[in-house]
């Protein structure tokens, strides 16, 4: 059964009758610039083949339902304040929420939602989930939202509903990323470039490998990191770590007293900038020389963010000693996905690579994928 048919199915399951339509928003992965986004700097994901589908209808009381494959009962709910509805539910009540808060009459919905994104590997599946609903509400009520405005909606539902304190990376992937495209955004502005990025026909590939490994702490150390970057800002008297280039880095670590801060800050400098390389190789079709920046991306999250955990690290050393041209950890951290740049045709050795590592060091097996560019949020 496909992901379409799982959330039509769930659908009649739970109400008892067809849905009016089906929406899909994917996952992604961030090729490079992590915790960057919320330092008001750039950005390079692009989406997922996997995806969150939604079927909807409407709703015969006034109110809001959703049900999903992977929890048996529909939640239901009606106009609602942060902390009413709390679990999964919280994800769509937070999208109605700020889609309220934002102005506009939200048309009450029954959902169904399937998914294959897999759920807390750093792939953001709950901003899947939040870009499907929002998309769904805004077609069915005919709001008038534009795109740019979309991902900002979502990332307050997480934010402000669920609590969870995520820059607007996840929301502006599903959202705004295109087929055969990588979203070059500019998180200030909220600017974006649709950057070319069409592996197959150089013969290269970005195998996917989700670490398995128990994804924990995250909440608390996120918000750790994210509050040491906006105090190194301050420090500098600047608005963001933005606004630090890296001719200008070791001015400014001289000027911070802590090492912790100074190491955070040269993450995010270095890691802004890395960025920037990335978009100018891939726009003169030098993508195989992208790999250094990826591996360079890595070593600053492990040694400067410490954000990494062993499984991630040995995935990207296993990755590289297989010949993959660069590999790092992609997502907040603490466990979740590597992406790791090979040779289409070495995409499979370098799994297997990675899959002998994890068994020498004992670890839950790894899943690996090759990824491919896919479409940003849709009506199907
Ligand atoms: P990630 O976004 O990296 O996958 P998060 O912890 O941010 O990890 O989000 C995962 C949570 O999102 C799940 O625990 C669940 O509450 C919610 N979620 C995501 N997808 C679905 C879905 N299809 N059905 C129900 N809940 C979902
Ligand atoms: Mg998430």
């Amino acid at each position: 059964m496909s992901i379409q048919e799982a959330a039509g199915a769930a659908f009649r399951q739970a109400y008892g009758t067809e849905p009016a339509g089906f929406w899909a928003a994917p996952g992604r992965v961030n090729l490079i610039g992590e915790h960057t986004d919320y330092n008001d700097g750039f950005v390079l994901p692009f989406a997922l083949p996997q995806r969150t589908i939604a079927a909807v209808g409407p709703s015969t009381d006034g109110r809001w339902s959703v049900c999903s494959t992977i929890a048996a009962d529909p939640v239901t709910f009606g106009v609602t304040e942060p902390g009413e509805v709390t679990g999964w539910g919280a994800y769509v009540a937070g999208v109605v929420w700020a889609l309220r808060e934002a102005g506009h009459e939200v048309p009450p919905v029954r959902i169904a939602l399937a998914s294959d994104v897999p759920l807390g590997a750093g792939v953001s599946s709950s901003a899947a989930m939040e870009s499907v609903v929002l998309t769904a509400l805004i077609d069915v009520g005919g709001l008038d939202v534009p795109l740019e405005k979309r991902p900002a909606i979502a990332q307050r539902a997480e934010n402000l509903y669920v609590g969870a304190p995520t820059g607007i990376l996840d929301q502006s992937a599903s959202i705004r990323c295109q087929e055969g495209r990588a979203l070059f955004l500019d998180c200030r502005s909220y600017e974006v470039e649709q950057i070319p990025f069409d592996l197959a026909a150089e013969g290269l590939a970005i195998l996917v490998i989700n670490s398995n490994a128990p994804h924990q702490h995250v909440d608390g150390e996120y918000g750790a990191r994210r509050k040491t970057c906006e105090a190194s800002a301050s420090a500098l008297g600047v608005t963001a770590l933005r606004d630090v280039s890296v001719p200008e880095l070791p001015q400014a670590l001289e000027r911070l007293d802590d090492d912790v801060m100074r190491r955070r800050t040269r993450h995010i400098v270095t890691e802004n900038q890395r960025v920037l390389d990335t978009v100018s190789l891939l726009r003169s079709g030098r993508v195989r020389e992208i790999g250094p920046l990826l591996t360079a991306s890595h070593a600053s999250m492990r040694d400067d963010f410490e954000i990494t955990v062993p499984q991630v690290d040995v995935a990207v050393q296993a990755a590289l000693e297989s010949g993959a041209y660069g590999a790092r950890m992609t997502g907040g951290g603490f466990g979740g996905c590597v992406l790791a740049l090979v040779d289409a045709d070495r995409a499979d050795a370098c799994a297997a690579a990675v899959a002998t590592a994890y068994e020498q060091h004992e670890f839950t097996a790894p899943t690996s994928w090759v990824a491919v560019a896919g479409p940003g949020a849709t009506r199907l």
